[in-house]
């Protein structure tokens, strides 16, 4: 039977991960084309000051790669993005990464059940198997402020540093705060001669333990891979991820009154000054924006070198913002940390399917795809990541690694030699996508907050149901919702 030929589009955590398990089937005939000059996604774009992994290291680690040199429970970026260049290296992938190699089309060929794959450069790729690993928040989101090309200081997003931005002894104003401007703000308070939180709507806060590995520990780790194992599946640690998704779709449950109390609490006991706390007090639920997992946050919130404004900006002046109540913040730094958009996925790059389906016709009322993999009329195309996937809180690496469980097995029929190309039918997706719809509205996602897991209807776009739901549904492909084609 003729060996496969794939595309794996992206080479961030997901990319990464299906180029080995692809060496690991023994299928070498795979590039993966990678848009940057660079691999490790999300933490190779990412490099602002206090960037961390809200999921613990040992937890957001290949279950197939264990690190026994983290340095402490929650890690920094630069350290994350080290271990993918070390597992990509250690595990045979880098021959296999075309990188400064964006993906502009793939084309779907029925006759020939295959993908062409156009790429910037210009070069073509003729597959049998695209998977799509492109990441859900890499495309910045500016906000629409005006007179923010006016400003003489430094003004960037996030996700695109400045680093000849002078942060020491400066003025630096923070718009958002979600996960990026929190991180940012604690990460900057002991080297900013003053910062002013630009917060539009505060945040629930859940209080995480944080701390450093010492050497010791990690020569033990080395020598016995079981300690490490103990950390990753620790039982209180799991036990708190199912009980967060039971909470997230249960939400009038005890779970999320307990998740919500914490929260609660943890502002009440950190916050001294009266005025402050009321000013960090969000009127939504815990949770219904993605929780902060933070250890310091309130800590440095209350340095006298913070003021949280939550006045509504008018503009941007060359020397500062400007509020609507005519209060001015001069300042000589301007951090957006203002998030991303999150229903791009692959796109721009063009999509054209079965009959000249398009990616965007698919996706015209929101991005979606059967379990978060498929799509109807885009056979041998998968997506890992991709659009009402993640799982609440949970580590991005262990969804995508039960993904690629899934997809496998579909491949696995193609190989048999009895199809050529599967995708699910419309009549599944259609069921899928009520299901989920229903389900995703009643989660505490949709109860009454903005954040980026709604898509442009309001809908969340996360899985909708619990953990043990996601494991179960990974676990085996329903073949009948599948159309085979030969
Ligand atoms: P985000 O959660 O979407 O937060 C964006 C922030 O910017 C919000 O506070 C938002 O306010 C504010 N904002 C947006 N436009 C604004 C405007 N025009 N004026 C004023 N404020 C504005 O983005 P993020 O913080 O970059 O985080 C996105 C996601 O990335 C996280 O939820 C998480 O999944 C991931 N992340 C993860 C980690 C990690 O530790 N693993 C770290 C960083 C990020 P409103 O709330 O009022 O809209």
């Amino acid at each position: 039977m003729k060996e496969k030929r794939y595309v794996i589009i992206g080479a961030g955590m997901a990319g990464i991960l299906a180029g080995i398990k692809l060496l690991e089937r023994g299928e070498k005939n795979f590039v993966i084309l990678e848009k940057t000059g660079a691999l490790g996604g999300t933490w190779r774009d990412n490099r602002y000051p206090g960037l961390t992994c809200d999921v613990p290291a040992h937890a957001y680690t290949y279950s197939f790669a264990p690190n026994p040199e983290w340095s402490s429970y929650y890690c920094g970026g630069a350290e994350i993005r080290r271990y993918f260049e070390k597992v990509a290296a250690d595990y045979g992938v880098m021959p296999y990464i075309r990188f400064n190699s964006e993906v502009t089309s793939s084309v779907y060929d029925e006759a020939n059940a295959t993908w062409t794959v156009s790429v910037a450069d210009g070069s073509v790729h003729e597959v049998d198997i695209v998977i799509a690993a492109s990441g859900v928040l890499h495309h910045p989101k500016m906000p629409n402020i005006p007179g923010l090309e006016s400003f003489k200081g430094h003004a960037f997003h996030s996700a695109r540093w400045d680093d000849s931005a002078p942060l020491d002894g400066s003025r630096i104003g923070i718009v958002g705060c979600g996960s990026t401007g929190i991180q940012i703000l604690t990460a900057l308070t002991g080297r900013a001669k003053q910062i002013v939180a630009l917060q539009r709507s505060p945040q629930w806060v859940m209080p995480v333990p944080q701390f450093d590995y010492s050497e010791e520990e990690r020569e033990a780790f080395r020598r016995d891979p079981k300690l490490i194992d103990e950390i990753r599946y620790n039982k209180d640690y799991w036990a708190a991820i199912i009980r967060f998704t039971e909470g997230i779709t249960n939400i009038d449950g005890p779970e999320m009154a307990e998740i919500e109390e914490l929260c609660r609490q943890h502002l009440e006991d950190s916050i001294k000054d009266p005025v402050l706390r009321e000013k960090l007090r969000p009127n939504y639920r815990a949770a219904c924006k993605r929780l902060i997992y933070s250890w310091c946050y309130y800590d440095h919130v209350q340095k006298p070198n913070v003021y949280v404004e939550t006045g509504s900006i008018d503009r941007v002046e060359p020397d500062g913002v400007r509020m609507k109540d005519g209060t001015f913040h001069p300042l000589d730094v301007l951090v957006l940390a203002t998030g991303f958009h999150a229903d791009r996925f692959i796109r721009p790059a063009s999509v054209i399917g079965r009959g000249g389906k398009t990616l965007d016709d698919a996706w015209a009322v929101r991005p979606t795809a059967y379990y978060a993999m498929a799509l109807p009329e885009f056979p041998n195309f998968f997506l890992l990541n991709g659009p009402t996937g993640p799982v609440g809180n949970f580590s991005l690496i262990d969804i995508a690694e039960a993904q690629w469980g899934y997809i496998v097995q579909l491949i696995d029929r193609l190989k048999d030699g009895n199809a050529r190309a599967v995708e699910p039918t419309t009549d599944a997706m259609a069921e899928y996508e009520e299901r989920r719809i229903a389900a995703a509205k009643k989660t505490i996602f949709g109860s009454g907050c903005t954040s980026w897991y709604l898509d442009d209807t309001g809908v969340p776009a996360s899985w909708p149901w619990s953990y043990q739901n996601f494991v179960d549904s990974m676990a085996k492909p329903n073949f009948e919702d599948y159309r085979f084609a030969a």
